[in-house]
Order: C-alpha cells, then structure tokens, then sequence
C-alpha cells in the first residue's frame, strides 16, 4: 500500500526527529545530516507532499522513473540525486537533472558523465561507491581498489566532476556491530583518501538507509537515504 499523502508529513517529522536524536548522541549537529528522500516508485504526488512539508532532497535509483518526475517537478526547488547503479549508456540522463550521483564506481561512466556535463555547461557532485561488505550483489569499488580508482580520475582531470565523498549500503540484516564496522569503515576510507589526496571537498558519507540510519549517523554518516521511513512500502506492481 502507498502512504496517504497526508501521512508523509508526519513521517518526516518522525524521521528528522530521530536525525536529530541520533545527530545529539553522537555529538553532532542536526544540520550536518541531510535527509535524502528517497521516492523511487511513488508518485510525483507523493513528492510534492513531502517537498510542501520541507523536503528539499530527494533520491531516485532509474533514469526511466526519475526524469518525467523531474521534469514534472521542475518548478520546485528540488535537489535531485541520482543513487542507484547507472549503466553507461544512461549518463547523459545525469547532468542537468541531478546535482549528485552517489554511485560511481567505473572510469567509463566517470569520462560519458562528465563529457554530458561539459557539453550542457552543468556540473555533478560525485560520490563513490564502495562495496564495503564485499557482496557480490552489490556494486561499487572495493576497499583496496579506491585509492587507485581516485588516483586515476584526478589524473584524467575531469573538471565538470567534483569529487565529495563516498556511499555504501550496509549488510543486509546483520547485528548492530556490523553494521556500526561497515560505515565506520567507510569514514575511515573517507579520511584516509581526503588527506592523501589533499581533496579539501572530499568530505561526504552516504550511508544509512531506513533501517539503519540512526546506526550510520553515529558513524558520521553526512547524508542518509531514506525510503520506507517517509513514503511506506514500495509497491513495485505498479511499475
Ligand atoms: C531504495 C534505496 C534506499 C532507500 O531504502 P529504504 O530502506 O526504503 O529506506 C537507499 N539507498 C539506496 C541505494 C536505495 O536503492
């Protein structure tokens, strides 16, 4: 069942309630968490619901769902990020339609990425993504591949790209220790790479989706992608 619009509010408000709870435990400012909502399946309403309740960020993992509800939506100040695996052939779809990509995790889609963004004078804000957890069902970069991955795109100098940071998804169904390990993990190849690479920007930790955001918060987690909590469930069916 999709959450009635009205519910939506509500929810957020539970939602930036407990950032805010988790943010306070940590030591953290409440501020230094951005909510992604994430409203892949639901409807360009149950968007517009949450952006009149204050939502400003929002996150879609297909180009075919998240561009006629972009374009939909263009007249609200809505910061769109793209954070589902992208196949190359989809990279033109990414500039001009979405400010951050959290899922880089090959050179090819780097180089189509950022030729798009130069020939529409746009720029992207990139995360990597790291297959923490070496899951084979999971994309991304793998620990011991990073440095090299980062090495190699300021060597290709690819201006249109701004490097911030990096994304994971945790274990599936695990024990709050390993999952606290998995984006602990993830921080500490944040630091290593932001000091070794003297990349003063490089300073974003996407983590932490509805079931574990508080957990990645406490980790540092500086953006959490949350579906469930705010829209209800997803009813793929419909698509
Ligand atoms: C769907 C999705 C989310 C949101 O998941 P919920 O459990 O519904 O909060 C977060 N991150 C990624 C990469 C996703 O694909």
């Amino acid at each position: 069942m999709n959450q009635s619009f009205g519910a939506i509010a509500s929810n957020l408000f539970r939602v930036r309630q407990s950032i805010a709870e988790a943010a306070q435990l940590a030591g953290r400012k409440q501020d230094e968490v951005r909510l992604i909502a994430v409203s892949k399946t639901h409807s360009y309403e149950a968007v517009a619901a949450a952006s009149a309740a204050g939502q400003k960020d929002f996150g879609e993992s297909t180009t075919q769902e998240a561009v006629p509800k972009i374009s939909h939506l263009a007249k609200s100040s809505i910061t769109w990020h793209f954070i589902g695996h992208l196949q190359t052939n989809k990279a033109k779809f990414i500039p001009g339609n979405f400010s951050w990509l959290h899922s880089l995790d090959s050179l090819g889609l780097a180089h189509k990425i950022s030729q798009h963004a130069r020939e529409q004078s746009a720029a992207v804000n990139i995360l990597i993504e790291v297959n923490v957890t070496r899951d084979t069902g999971k994309h991304g970069v793998v620990p011991e591949a990073l440095v090299d991955f980062i090495e190699q795109l300021i060597k290709d100098d690819l201006p249109a790209l701004s490097l911030r940071g990096l994304m994971t998804i945790g274990p599936h169904a695990a024990a709050e220790q390993e999952i606290r390990r998995c984006f602990a993990k993830l921080r500490e190849l944040r630091d290593e790479c932001r000091k070794r690479f003297a990349l003063p920007d490089f300073t974003e930790l996407s983590m932490g989706m509805s079931g574990d955001y508080v957990e990645a918060i406490k980790e540092g987690a500086t953006m959490v992608r949350v579906g469930t909590a705010i829209f209800g469930d997803r009813d793929y069916s419909r698509k």
